[in-house]
């Protein structure tokens, strides 16, 4: 998921839940670094399970990402298990191009994407029954652009992503600064710090 995402998960779980410690120094980059890593939709999912068991404590990173991890395994659903640069975990891409029909007007076309989330959202209207063939179709994003323009859409969107990452990096040496130690996160966990009673 991208950071405004990652955020929006973090909003969830301090409106969800009676106690947070997403005040103190470090705590929302510590999650934004790790949520950052997984599918929002899988997450959100993941988050609405946790806090139906427990809406009074902010759930451990660990927790959550258990939670997403099991998720992935019990839907049927298309995920990816790597975020893909390439569509930012959408599955799909826009491209506006020229319409000659309607006075080459711009328009906006749906191109899915080459992940697992994206083939799920191929759709070729004329493959259907014969009652629901339709002219439409969401092609891949192989049609339009070539292998250096997808390179080039994932560096750019990587970049992006990452950038949050240094802002982050950033915070920590200033903290570092006034003698506040930002935790380090090491093979996808959390820090668990105990929660003051
Ligand atoms: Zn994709």
């Amino acid at each position: 998921m991208t950071l405004v995402e990652a955020n929006k998960i973090i909003d969830r779980l301090i409106y969800g839940c009676n106690w947070h410690r997403f005040n103190e120094p470090g705590v929302q980059q510590e999650y934004q670094r790790v949520l950052m890593r997984y599918g929002y939709a899988q997450m959100d999912n993941a988050v609405d399970r946790l806090l139906e068991s427990d809406s009074k404590n902010v759930p451990p990173m660990s927790a959550l990402v258990k939670a997403c991890k099991e998720n992935k395994q019990s839907t049927t659903e298309a995920h990816n298990d790597e975020y893909c640069y390439i569509c930012n975990d959408k599955g799909y891409l826009f491209m506006t191009e020229k319409t000659p029909k309607y006075d080459n007007m711009p328009a906006q076309y749906a191109l899915h994407c080459i992940c697992p989330m994206g083939i799920s959202q191929a759709y070729e209207g004329m493959n259907c029954k014969p009652e629901d063939r339709r002219p439409y179709r969401v092609p891949s994003v192989t049609e339009y652009f070539d292998e250096q323009a997808i390179e080039d859409m994932k560096k750019e969107n990587r970049k992006k992503v990452h950038m949050a990452d240094e802002q982050i990096e950033a915070a920590r040496d200033r903290l570092a600064t006034i003698g506040v130690r930002m935790p380090y996160v090491d093979h996808g966990d959390a820090w668990e710090g105990e929660a003051p009673c």
